[in-house]
């Protein structure tokens, strides 16, 4: 069974693999279909089709903000 992560935009995740450079600590840069992910150690950038990213998604480091409906005007 397929697991959803709830990814947002500034998440630091872990994935179940290791960068080469020896890090395990991503930053989230971009979401849509494919999720960009920054390496917090030597900044290579990849982007993972969601799909894939739910399969490699090992755990949370730190949360981004929440997304939440825009406030009406004051
Ligand atoms: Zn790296």
């Amino acid at each position: 069974m397929m697991r959803l992560v709830d990814v947002r935009l500034d998440d630091v995740v872990r994935l179940r693999k290791p960068h080469p450079c020896g890090a395990n600590e991503w930053l989230v840069v971009r979401i849509g279909a494919d999720i960009g992910l920054k390496c917090a150690f030597c900044g290579h950038r990849v982007l993972l089709p969601r799909s894939k990213f739910n399969k490699s998604f090992k755990e949370y480091i730190r949360r981004g903000a929440p997304s939440r409906p825009e406030l009406p005007p004051a």
